[in-house]
């Protein structure tokens, strides 16, 4: 039997995927009609980004599931013609490259970098870092891209904690849960990464009562998405010095616009969200691995919860 498969996202995304997804689909041995436009009713699986023109799932009577290229899926998850099983990307290559960018720039911060590459008065100062084991970072996330960070921290030799919504083990990792759990984790965090979905839940998880709990001259590292901080408590914490320097690879607004003052503050850093995009090759072998699990009756890994948000 063929499946149709309705790829549902933009012209340049189909270029990057579609010879990915025909490999991963045949190597996987599923017969399947790849496409970009089809008779609503007559779709098997809808692969899903929100630049998408598809915003009406209902026609899609027959479609098992709706798979997402992203893995963040706010924009999707409060789409109430959206009934059928979603399932979020969790792609190894995305996982990779996350656990890079926040490694990275943990380091800038852990070894004190700018002090070297930015030294405009040429000045020799000598002064010894803290070694890794003597740092603590505090993951706000601990599901598939923040339990992969703490694993490559740990690598590193930092002392690592995490904070999640339900209680979670991760060997070598300290670990926080709940509201009530949140305090005590930021007070350990002498480099805080946010790795939170965007849900109504995490929304402003930093803001000015938070922000009071860490160290003083803490660092924050957010790859996770804008609105998990209050953008004017964080310019006021970063102007205190109660936050030494904060990267921020997310925003409210994408692109940042032009006048935001996060731009020009010396003791923040904006990148274009940058730190995982999804890689065709490996996130096509997971799509695939998806359909022929539904296919075999097999349940879905990696499903949305439609009441939590993510
Ligand atoms: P995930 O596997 O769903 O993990 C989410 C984590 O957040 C889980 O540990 C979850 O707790 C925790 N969490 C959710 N709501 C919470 C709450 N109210 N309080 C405390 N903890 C809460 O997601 P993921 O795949 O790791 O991705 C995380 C996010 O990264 C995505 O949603 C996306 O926004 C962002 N992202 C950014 C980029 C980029 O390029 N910048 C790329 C990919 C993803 P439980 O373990 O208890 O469920």
């Amino acid at each position: 039997m063929t499946l149709t498969v309705l790829f549902a996202a933009s012209n340049d995304d189909w270029h990057r995927y579609a010879p990915a997804l025909r490999q991963a689909f045949a190597e996987a041995d599923l017969q399947t009609d790849l496409v970009t436009q089809a008779e609503p009713a007559s779709v098997d699986y809808i692969i899903y980004a929100p630049t998408a023109s598809l915003q009406d799932f209902g026609p899609y009577s027959k479609a098992k599931a709706v798979l997402s290229l992203w893995a963040g899926v706010e924009t999707i998850v409060t789409n109430e013609t959206l009934t059928q099983p979603l399932v979020r990307m969790v792609d190894p290559g995305m996982t990779q490259s996350m656990t890079e960018w926040v490694a990275g720039h943990v380091l800038r911060y852990h070894l004190g970098m700018d002090a070297h590459i930015i030294n405009p008065g040429h000045k020799w100062v000598w002064h010894s870092n803290p070694l890794a084991s003597e740092r603590t970072v505090c993951i706000l996330g601990i599901g598939a891209l923040g339990s992969a960070v703490a694993n490559k921290l740990l690598g590193l030799g930092f002392n690592v904690n995490g904070w999640s919504r339900s209680p979670k083990q991760v060997e070598g990792i300290q670990g926080f849960h709940g509201s009530e759990g949140l305090a005590p984790a930021l007070r350990t965090a002498d480099i805080l990464v946010l790795l939170l979905p965007d849900t109504p839940d995490t929304e402003n998880t930093l803001n000015a009562q938070t922000l009071a709990e860490l160290p003083n001259g803490a660092f924050i590292i957010n790859p996770g998405r804008g609105p998990l901080i209050d953008d004017t408590a964080l310019l006021a914490a970063v102007e205190t010095g109660q936050v030494a320097h904060a990267t921020l690879d997310v925003f409210r607004q994408e692109p940042l616009p032009p006048d935001h003052p996060f731009w020009s503050h010396p003791r923040i850093t904006v990148t274009p969200h940058v730190a995982a995009a999804t890689r065709a090759v490996t996130s096509a072998a997971e799509i695939a691995k998806s359909i022929q699990r539904a296919e075999a009756g097999l349940p879905l890994l990696n499903l949305v919860d439609r009441a939590r948000g993510y």
